[in-house]
């Protein structure tokens, strides 16, 4: 088997075939600016107005709540950083949680610095926030609570409906960054009570650069990018007529499909768990069991090097990651598997599998067989393996 096997799908995914053929016209035959008045601009526009619908209507949020941007960092930037400023005058307090993608913690940390607040919420050992925490977090003066819905790492699907019925309580606005969710599974603007959410066209069979970010009417939050007027004023720019195009078909392919491949996904998803830790010993998954994402599996394995398993695996032309694409190239071990409560050792033999639609039985198979030859190669290295079994004996 020396096909490429892609099992890297938290990072980004193919665009669809079918995604990629509603794109193309808009690249040389409708290359319009949609803002122009010319009836040659009139089907750019309505492109893009088909497009924010499709993305619209995934979620249950009306068309003119979808703001497109430039991807889901853009998204997470302007949700923080327009709110900060909006509600200033009402308080300087943000809640979020340790485990946020680094667009939504190094963005807090840039607030910090500009003399905002931020309450950073530990999560429990299978990386979900604890409700009684956040309660206790809230302040007179808290603006925002930003929860990612599901993490990019180890997968764990947060209590989102929970969180906004407690944000809307206490009147504090509510903001998810819900890029690995969206599309993914179902989320409900309305029902969960969210005000602003981040999604980005690439997580899920859509094109890169572009994103949106859902603003509830009536959330008053400032523009991000000036300039023109478009996106009705609130973040100028000439429409990526493209790139919405293809978010939006993703969308509606994703909302069609989305219950039969939630299903297909979990089985592949289970046997891959199931082998793994039933034939590798000293393993352990990451992550909650079963409120985790259809396609993410994440393990530790002790005595290892997460980069050296990757390393092997690459040259079987198979693609994983060892945490989150962002992090990698530094020697820090995940902020997400030590807020977890994993020792530093522990957490750096990680490895993140992370399923396409297209990931089959078979290719896990393979991947598990040529796992388990890797990890026996690279602890028989270890003289740290050596010794934990000796004592053993
Ligand atoms: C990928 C990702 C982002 C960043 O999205 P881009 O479109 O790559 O900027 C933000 N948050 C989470 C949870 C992600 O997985």
């Amino acid at each position: 088997m020396n096909k490429l096997i892609y099992l890297d799908n938290a990072a980004t995914t193919q665009v669809k075939e079918e995604v990629l053929q509603e794109m193309l016209p808009y690249f040389r035959e409708v290359y319009s600016n949609p803002s122009a008045i010319y009836t040659f601009a009139q089907k750019g526009k309505e492109a893009v107005e088909k497009a924010r619908k499709q993305a619209a209507d995934l979620i249950g949020a009306k068309p003119e709540e979808i703001y497109f941007t430039a991807g889901g960092s853009e998204s997470d930037n302007w949700a923080l950083k327009a709110t900060a400023e909006a509600y200033e005058s009402k308080g300087k307090h943000i809640i979020t949680s340790k485990i946020e993608h680094h667009a939504i913690l190094h963005t807090c940390e840039y607030l910090e610095k500009k003399g905002f607040e931020v309450t950073y919420l530990d999560v429990d050992e299978d990386g979900k926030i604890r409700l009684e925490d956040l309660e206790k977090a809230i302040r007179e003066d808290t603006i925002l609570i930003s929860v990612m819905a599901a993490n990019n790492e180890i997968g764990t699907i947060q209590p989102i409906a929970e969180i906004g019925r407690i944000a809307h309580e206490k009147g504090v606005l509510f903001h998810t960054d819900a890029v690995q969710a969206y599309a993914h599974i179902p989320l409900q603007v309305e029902e969960m009570n969210i005000d602003m959410l981040s999604a980005s066209g690439h997580k899920f069979g859509g094109p890169k650069g572009i994103g949106i970010l859902y603003i509830k009417k009536g959330v008053k939050i400032r523009s991000f990018i000036h300039g023109g007027a478009q996106e009705r004023s609130r973040r100028a720019g000439t429409h990526n007529t493209p790139g919405m195009v293809g978010l939006g078909a993703a969308a509606e392919l994703a909302g069609k499909q989305m219950e039969e491949v939630i299903k297909k996904q979990e089985v592949v998803r289970d046997h891959l768990i199931e082998r793994v830790l039933a034939e590798i010993p000293y393993s352990r998954l990451n992550g909650h069991r079963t409120d985790r994402l259809p396609g993410n599996a994440n393990f530790c394995f002790r005595f290892i090097e997460g980069e050296s398993m990757l390393i092997l695996l690459d040259q079987l032309g198979i693609c994983a990651s060892s945490g989150s694409a962002c992090t990698s190239g530094s020697l820090d071990p995940s902020h997400v598997l030590l807020a977890i409560g994993l020792p530093h050792e522990i957490a750096h033999g990680s490895l993140r599998i992370s399923l396409s639609e297209e990931t089959t039985l078979e290719e896990i198979d393979f991947v598990v067989d040529e796992l388990k030859k890797i990890v026996q190669r690279l602890r028989s290295m270890s003289p740290l393996y050596e010794d934990f079994v000796k004592n053993q004996k």
